[in-house]
């Protein structure tokens, strides 16, 4: 087999540009390399499971980079390192190779790693989704500002798909009609013995386009309709500020909602034939979040308007087979629809969101509501609205949230009416990240340690890494853990250097804050904590600091003016603790641009300090705090999320948990004054002032007074400090200055850390997918 590698490596090569390995640049061996693994893994692939079959639609999968992780499953990555050794070339060389970005941030990445899990379980697990023609942005900074660029992550090709031009799918908007080709990528479980595929969705033209047209007009009209047509997978997250970037929102939706369906129903038939009682024991449809909700009213219009089955079947075929995934407490984020809208891009759809916003009412009935007043806070037609979230609690059969405390709001607040009504259908599934891509890739070195010290079974078990436990008090075995988290500080330095051109020293603490940017997840009280430390150094009331690299990595969405302010904020902080030589030594800020899964991969398994500091009741779940535990980074954070589950596994006192709690919050909300806080505490006003005295500029564009306002007077549309950071600004830098203090004691400080890599088992999206097998899927 190994062989076979090395042979195909070298035929591909010869054949498609006559080349040797020796001779290939980057661009072809990584396409020969990638070829070799899919036509290795080709026997496997394509396989009907014979079994119920799991669709996981997902507007986002943000598989990072495919090569190294493939060659990992495939248990071809050895192979690959010799062969690149022998032709004395570096293994590294495919980190030039852009990361598939086709997706935000967490959502995404949950998608990646619950693909993962599914093919290394055995578990017939695939991926729907678009295949955008462009991922996220890329990022770079121009004068501590963020600027965007566009994402062409397909132009040195994309060997991971195969195209399959026979099972493209007509899409009938009003207005237009599309087909939906898809792309299939091969999802190669650990061991290599599953494969599933993510299936994405490509939209194309109906007719084919003919350059020859010699009439102008015909001409222009399909190069119109061509545009049109390719519009619709061509962007992430096209701007909905607008009314024509709402409406390409929801074709992007309905596109491969549609197409999704679609596809599923055909296999079906194709095994069962009409009789479709038996669909729920042949497919589990998972919603993340409600992007694809519209797959529900255009399964039963399928089932319907072609199929010809009653109401009733159709519906209860839906509700065994749809179960959906509530990933945030956010109102914005619950998708809502205007009617006019929606029946302008699907009014075939629209028909089956009517049928069942009647059958609510019948249901709604039976259990005692009957008034219009009682029935308006379940209404999915409301108004002029379209209420995605109801849609999907009301039509399936499994709601679930993503952690412990996320799953609870959602009954006690968020969806408190329907989890009154069927309080059977919601259940937790607290999130995962898989360890093949967290430990094994990106930390080669501390992977070795431990299988090392307990054997490599904690690849497949992450359970098993509890067995570290046993050295928790040997100073030796720590002390060499300890080497490793250097290790990988100094391969960072290296990165950030090439990357970044900024020199930074492994010595210091790393304390580190990468996620997406945004108001909630309080980059701002990071920036403001690290203010309050400059000044407490400078007048000398913080003594002793051990020298600390304060890191951040974000993307800001394009049009959100704050979140871009709070970079350019970061990046001022970080030039004027540069340029001033009394705190150099012992502090340093450090923004890396284009934060995406790969950087990630370098940044998680250099932290000492994981920053995980959202207002309390707001971050769903959170997988970068997973990620960072189980590289032994010790957790900064709130009580939210799955920072709170974390602590439970690792111990609070292997953790540095501040700021109020949900309850707290809730209990203070009403008589919140932001305003009387930053009077009364001057270290407080110290800092905020510098957005507004002069300390730091922000070029004219009022940045800096828009965030000093949103946090002192609020807007028309939020309150004063709306995610508490004065509430939570001493508590927070108490917390700070003693992991400072406790990181002296190198013993001490390494073993809370090693405690968290041996207690970070449950955390395995194996072990989340297991539970969705089990309890939502019904899987054996
Ligand atoms: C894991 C991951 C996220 C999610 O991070 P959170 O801290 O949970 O928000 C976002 N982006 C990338 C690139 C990731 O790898």
């Amino acid at each position: 087999m190994e062989n076979n590698f090395k042979q195909y490596v070298s035929t591909i090569l010869e054949l498609d540009y006559r080349k040797t390995i020796k001779e290939a640049d980057t661009t072809e061996l990584y396409h020969a390399v990638s070829k070799a693994v899919m036509q290795m893994i080709k026997k496997d692939w394509d396989k009907d499971a014979g079994s119920k079959k799991v669709s996981y639609l997902s507007a986002e999968f943000l598989v990072g980079r495919l090569v190294y992780s493939n060659l990992l499953n495939s248990g071809l990555y050895h192979t690959y390192a010799e062969m690149m050794g022998e032709n004395n070339l570096d293994i590294g060389i495919f980190e030039d190779i852009e990361d598939a970005a086709l997706g935000n941030g967490g959502l995404g990445r949950l998608a990646a790693c619950f693909l993962d899990s599914g093919a290394t379980l055995g578990i017939p697990l695939n991926g729907y989704g678009i295949r955008y023609k462009y991922g996220l942005f890329k990022q770079y900074f121009e004068d501590g500002f963020q600027k965007e660029t566009p994402d062409d992550w397909q132009r040195f090709g994309d060997p991971w798909s195969v195209r399959k031009e026979k099972e493209k799918i007509r899409i009938d908007f009003k207005n237009q009609s599309v087909y939906a080709v898809p792309y299939d990528t091969p999802i190669i479980g650990y061991g290599g013995n599953t494969v599933n595929y993510l299936r994405l969705w490509q939209a194309e033209p109906i007719e084919e386009f003919d350059f020859e047209l010699f009439n102008e007009q015909k001409y222009d009209k399909a190069v119109k309709n061509r545009d049109e047509a390719e519009a619709i997978s061509s962007l992430l997250y096209p701007n909905d500020s607008t009314d024509a970037g709402k409406k390409l929102r929801l074709k992007q939706q309905y596109f491969f909602a549609a197409a999704s369906v679609r596809d599923m129903v055909r296999r079906y038939k194709e095994k069962h034939g009409n009789d479709f009682g038996h669909f729920p024991e042949e497919y589990a449809i998972q919603l993340n979040d409600t992007h694809p909700v519209v797959a529900i009213p255009e399964f039963l219009r399928i089932l319907m308007e072609e199929e010809k089955l009653s109401f009733a079947k159709a519906f209860r075929i839906a509700r065994e087979t749809f179960a959906y995934t509530n990933h945030t407490v956010m109102a914005e984020a619950l998708e809502k629809w205007s009617i006019s809208l929606f029946r302008a891009v699907i009014p075939n759809v629209y028909k089956y969101v009517l049928l069942l916003q009647r059958a609510l009412v019948k249901e709604l009935k039976a259990f005692g509501k009957v008034t219009d007043e009682a029935q308006t806070i379940y209404n999915i037609i409301d108004g002029n609205l379209i209420y995605m979230a109801r849609l999907a609690v009301f039509a399936s059969h499994s709601t679930n949230g993503v952690a412990g405390l996320h799953t609870e709001i959602l009954k006690k607040d968020v969806l408190k009416e329907w989890y009154e009504i069927y309080p059977e259908r919601f259940q937790n599934k607290t999130n995962g990240i898989t360890q093949r891509r967290w430990l094994a890739l990106s930390n080669m070195e501390l992977s070795g340690f431990i299988s090392d010290k307990i054997g490599n079974s904690w690849i497949l078990n992450l359970d098993n890494l509890k067995k570290l436990e046993e050295y928790k008090d040997n100073k030796q075995v720590i002390k060499q853990y300890a080497d490793i988290k250097r290790i990988k500080k100094q391969q960072l330095a290296e990165y950030i250097k090439k990357q970044e051109n900024i020199e930074i020293d492994p010595s210091f603490i790393f304390d580190i804050q990468v996620k997406r940017l945004h108001e909630y997840k309080r980059q701002l009280l990071n920036a403001f904590s690290i203010m309050d430390i400059y000044f407490g150094i400078k007048e000398g009331s913080i003594k002793d600091f051990t020298p600390t690299l304060f890191l951040f990595g974000a993307k800001a969405a394009p049009g959100y003016f704050r979140a871009k302010g709070i970079i350019k904020y970061i990046n001022e902080i970080a030039k004027l603790i540069d340029s001033d030589p009394d705190v150099k030594d012992l502090m340093q800020v450090v923004f890396v641009s284009n934060y995406n899964v790969s950087y990630a991969q370098k940044l998680v398994p250099a932290a000492d300090i994981s920053e995980q500091i959202s207002t309390a009741g707001t971050e769903a779940s959170g997988t970068g705090n997973m990620k960072f535990m189980l590289n032994g980074a010790v957790t900064l954070g709130t009580y939210d999320g799955a920072n709170i589950e974390i602590v439970e596994q690792a111990g609070e006192e292997n953790n540095y948990i501040f700021g109020a709690r949900v309850e707290e919050i809730e209990a203070i909300k009403d008589t919140y004054n932001p305003a009387k806080i930053y009077k009364s505490n001057p270290r407080i006003k110290r800092v905020l002032d510098t957005l507004t005295d002069g300390t730091f500029d922000d070029d004219g564009t009022g940045m800096f007074k828009e965030l000093y306002d949103a946090i002192l007077k609020g807007a028309s549309w939020h309150e004063p400090d709306h995610y508490y950071l004065l509430l939570d600004f001493i508590s927070y830098t108490d917390a700070r200055l003693q992991a400072n203090k406790d990181y002296k004691d190198s013993f001490e400080f390494h073993r809370k850390c090693f405690l968290n890599t041996a207690n970070a088992g449950m955390f395995s999206s194996d072990r989340t997918i297991k539970e969705y097998a089990k309890e939502i899927w019904g899987l054996q």
